[in-house]
């Protein structure tokens, strides 16, 4: 059986990457795309690619379509919208977009648990990224002080990013105390940072960038730095990929890529 998927957001930066992938599995089946305005989006490249219509009614697209599993890269002001839509019809989640909070998580845990039915929430569906904080909070068991700086495209709307919260809640699952008392004492600072539970996150938003994650340790007499940088969409595409299929296999929902991947 071909998993039925549809993407909310398609019409945007990763939607339409996304959608466009996920045409070239033979697994999967594409049937339809969710965005602000009705229209035909071209999802392949040139002249060889494929038309898709877009409507912008997500329940009407589920009863007509019977999807699977419903990919969402929208806004931090829908997302939720379109994830109760979704669950409370009987489709799995993939979802990408960030900026959602940890009432949130637990609404998303709640419904799934009530639907009996799965989603995958992760901030980063790059590989690499999910290493970035993995080996983050290896080297927070050895370093009392860590900063983070993520720097992002222009039109990102949501800071400090997904992945750079993320990273810091691993790091904190370390050393939780020393860093607090560390980073509490920079509070009138703003320069410094926001405190995300302990670990400063510097977040810088310029056109030309993509996503970069550093984190930064700090000792006496060294330093030491990791560092990640998508430097296209197309890192997040096989993580997104693997989601959609193990999505199928949940009955809960499951927050972060290093869970699928067991890094
Ligand atoms: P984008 O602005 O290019 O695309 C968002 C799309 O959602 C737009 O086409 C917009 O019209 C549409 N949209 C907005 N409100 C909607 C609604 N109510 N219903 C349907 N569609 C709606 O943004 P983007 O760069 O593609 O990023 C989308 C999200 O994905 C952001 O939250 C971003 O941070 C996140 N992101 C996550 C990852 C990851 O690996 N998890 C990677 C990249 C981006």
């Amino acid at each position: 059986m071909r998993i039925k998927t549809i993407v909310t957001g398609v019409a945007g930066r990763m939607g339409r990457q996304v959608a466009s992938a996920l045409t070239q599995e033979s697994d999967i089946e594409l049937v339809g795309g969710v965005d602000l305005k009705s229209q035909n989006i071209n999802i392949g490249s040139g002249a060889t690619g494929t038309s898709l219509e877009v409507t912008t009614d997500l329940r009407a697209l589920i009863a007509k379509t019977g999807p699977n599993v419903m990919v969402d890269f929208t806004h931090p002001a829908c997302v939720m919208d379109n994830v109760r839509c979704a669950l409370q019809s009987g489709v799995r989640c993939v979802v990408g977009t960030t900026g959602l909070s940890a009432s949130d998580f637990d609404e998303i845990k709640g419904l799934c648990q009530v639907n009996k039915t799965g989603a995958v929430i992760a901030p980063n569906f790059a590989v690499g990224a999910v290493l970035l904080m993995r080996f983050a909070q290896i080297a927070s068991k050895h370093f009392d002080t860590a900063e983070i700086i993520e720097m992002h495209h222009d039109k990102k709307v949501d800071a400090p990013s997904g992945t750079a919260l993320k990273t810091a809640e691993f790091m904190r699952q370390s050393d939780p105390a020393a860093q607090e008392e560390i980073a509490a004492s920079f509070e009138s600072q703003p320069a410094r940072g926001e405190n995300a539970g302990g670990t400063r996150i510097h977040s810088v938003r310029l056109p030309g960038l993509v996503a970069h994650h550093e984190v930064i340790f700090g000792a006496p007499g060294q330093t030491l730095t990791i560092r990640h940088d998508s430097l296209s969409r197309e890192s997040f595409i096989p993580g997104v990929v693997l989601a959609v299929r193990e999505v199928m296999k949940l009955e809960e929902a499951v927050f972060g890529l290093d869970v699928l991947l067991n890094i």
